[in-house]
Order: C-alpha cells, then structure tokens, then sequence
C-alpha cells in the first residue's frame, strides 16, 4: 500500500494555488490613464510611488531605479565604494549582491549565513573585516530581517556602511522600523515574482538627504538637482522608471499591505504545525522582526534523520500538490564566474593592480551556508495568500513525507 502521492497515493493538498501576479480593474485602469495621459515618462506616477514607497517602510527618501540589481550599483557608487575596495556579502543570497560589487570593481568577501536564519552571521562578518572593508551587504532573506543591530555596532566601530539588500522584504519591520533605512542605505526589487511588481524595477531608500541625491545623480545620467539638462557631473547610467511602471507599482502597492499580513498569518499557521514534526527544522522568528514579510517560507530538513536527499522530498510534496523548490542550490562563489582563473581585463578586478592581489573565490568555504544549500526548501509567497486550510494542507503532506519516509528510499 502507498500513502505518498509520488508512489500513486491520494494527494494531501488538492488545492487551487492562487496565481501570481495579482491584478484588477485599478491596475488596468492606472495603466490606461498614463496611456492615454501621453506622460509616459519619469514623473507623477514615478515620484508619487516614491514617497509613497518610502513611506511605507518608514525611510524619508526614495529614488527608483530600473531594477534592484542596478539600484544595488547606485547604491555601492554613491556609499562611495570603488575600485579594489572590500564588500562583505553572504553567499546565500542571489547573485546581484556579488555582482553589483564586481560591477563597480570592488571585490566581494562572503561571510556565511547563521542556520538559524538563513542571514548573514555578523561574528563572520567581524572576522571577515581588513583594512579595505568599506561595507556591509545584508540580506533580509526572504524577508527574514538580519541582525541589524549587531551589524550597525560592527560598521560603526570600523567605519564602515551598511547596505541592507532588502529585495526579499517590502513591509519587515526591525523593532517596529520598515527595512532599507536601518542602515545607510536599503534596496528592494519589483522583479515580476516579487512581492511588489512591475515586471523590473527596483528603488534605493535612506534617510539621508545627500545620500538620496547623490543615488538620484547616479541613476538620471550624472545630473545635478535644479542644474541645466545637460550639465553632467557624475558618471552616472540611466536607471529611470516609466510612468507606466510608476501607475502600476501604486496600484501593487494599495494591496501590500494586506498581503503581508495574510502572508504572516499564514506562515504562522505553518510554523505552528511543522515545528514539531521530526526531521522538520523551522526558521523561528526573532522577537526583534515586529513583522516578517514572507517573500517565501523556507524550511530546513534534517537529511540524515529522514535518511534521503532534499531533492527527493521537493519532488515527494510537489507530487502531493505544492508549489515549492530548492531555491538558492548552491552558495554563490561557487558560481562558474568566482571559480575562474586568469589575468587580463575580463578578470579584473578580481586578479588586478587595483585591489594588488589575487583573490581566490576557490579557497572560500562558508560551511553553515554549504549545508543550507543541501538541505533547505523554499515554499512560495503565492502559496502564503492561500486560505488558511490549505495551510493545514500543507502540513498534513509534510507530516505524511516524514511519517512515510521508508516509502522514498
Ligand atoms: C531579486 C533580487 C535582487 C535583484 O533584483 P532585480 O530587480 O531582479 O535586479 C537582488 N538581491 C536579491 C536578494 C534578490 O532576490
């Protein structure tokens, strides 16, 4: 007899997920209204989502960008990073926190992740400083907030900033404060399986006022405020929204809110139920996150109790009817390009004279983040804005896997 869906059993969550993206008759209606407004470009829509955007996680500034990967850039230029200095970044993350530091040919230290939270380990990132460190890249992972009280201590002793790569976490909340302007400066994303879309897009949130100017600058062509058009003072890119992303992100945005606590308390219901299942590690909240939003519910399994790779049970519970995955499958300096050798430009700045040695990604090893990336499974945020029974669904084909593990091997 079979109990598993993978073996032909009954499926545990015979369930309609809800799809994503979610849109209605206000998004549709905002993007006529800028179409036939013929302001396509750059401007109410743009500047109304910023303000409003950063008001909701509690920062005074907002400047768009054309995704969190080139705001992540901005960022970095305006911190005043540049060639050949140190980032320290975590190497569970994707890839645009590494990248963005190559991009601006600083180098990039991976200090690993705490099991716990699947977020950088700030006793790593203390051990990781040198005398070229000039900042931080935490990553609230999915929407888990890092520990941004030891971070901030750590940067200022050393002098250092701290840029929060916040694209997991529109509407997390660190002691009651919305995430991006904990620290010097924050990014978020609006990448099309974002909590918060407009198919690309991204923004850079602070709460320094020359700060914010100097990212404007960088992602509108080096301008300077009130200057003439074609004055150009720093070397900037275009990095600008369309009026049609800015409509469409409000109407997004009208709905996070909700979202979000639909996506706690449904992940609630979840760490309720599977905390205590065996083989079943959950990532408990830190008191200190007064709102977690979920960009996705991850979960540990402990692989050597249940005696199968992580592999098979993903199969096992999408076989029963989940979306999921493995997410992140690999720690990030395992990638093709960190593990390459060479001299030359294409190298640079990873072997050049700005950073006066050689950096070699294949000596690097972050043993915490080595294991999570075997054994971590990623629940999607649609899911979460299911009904709360399917909640239960969930973990009843959770509990079935584990209960009926011999069936897998
Ligand atoms: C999505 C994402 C980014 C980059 O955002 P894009 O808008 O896709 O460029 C950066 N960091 C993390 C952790 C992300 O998930």
């Amino acid at each position: 007899m079979t109990n598993l869906a993978i073996n032909g059993g009954p499926k545990a969550c015979d369930y309609k997920w809800p799809k994503w993206p979610i849109w209605d008759e206000t998004d549709k209606k905002a993007l006529i209204e800028v179409l036939e407004s013929g302001e396509w470009w750059y401007g109410k829509k743009v500047r109304e989502f910023e303000e409003k955007f950063a008001a909701f996680q509690d920062a005074k500034f907002g400047v768009t960008a054309s995704s969190g990967t080139t705001a992540l850039e901005a960022a970095l230029l305006a911190l005043g990073v540049g060639a050949g200095d140190e980032v320290i970044v975590p190497p569970y993350t994707f890839m645009a926190t590494a990248s963005a530091v190559l991009r601006i040919n600083a180098i990039p230290i991976f200090a690993d992740i705490d099991g716990n939270t699947l977020c950088i380990d700030p006793d790593d990132v203390e051990r990781k400083i040198t005398d070229k460190t000039k900042a931080i890249i935490p990553v609230h992972l999915a929407g888990y907030v890092a520990d941004m009280d030891r971070l901030n201590e750590i940067a200022k002793k050393h002098d250092l900033s701290v840029l929060e790569d916040a694209c997991h976490s529109w509407g997390s909340r660190w002691k009651g404060k919305g995430t991006g302007a904990l620290g010097h400066c924050g990014v978020f994303s609006f990448q099309a399986s974002k909590n918060l879309n407009s198919a690309e897009g991204g923004i850079i949130l602070t709460n320094d006022e020359e700060l914010a100017e100097t990212c404007r600058s960088y992602t509108n062509c080096g301008r300077g405020k009130g200057k003439p058009w074609y004055e150009h003072y720093l070397l900037g890119s275009n990095l600008r929204l369309t009026e049609f992303q800015g409509a469409l992100l409000l109407a997004q945005l009208s709905r996070l809110e909700e979202q979000t606590q639909i996506r706690e308390t449904n992940a609630g219901i979840l760490n309720e139920g599977l905390r205590n299942i065996p083989g079943i590690i959950t990532i408990e909240n830190d008191p200190r996150i007064t709102r977690r939003a979920y960009h996705l519910y991850p979960f540990r399994v402990d692989l050597k109790k249940l005696g199968i790779k992580c592999d098979k049970f993903i199969d096992a519970l999408k076989a029963e009817g989940l979306s999921c995955g493995k997410g992140y499958d690999r720690p990030l300096y395992k990638n093709p390009l960190f593990q390459r050798k060479g001299e030359g430009p294409e190298f640079c700045p990873m072997s050049c004279p700005y950073y006066g040695g050689e950096i070699d990604y294949s000596k690097v090893s972050c043993t915490v983040c080595e294991q999570v990336v075997e054994d971590t499974l990623w629940i999607y945020h649609s899911v979460l804005l299911a009904e709360a029974k399917a909640m239960h669904m969930i973990i009843d084909a959770v509990k079935k896997i584990c209960d009926n593990v011999a069936e897998l091997k």
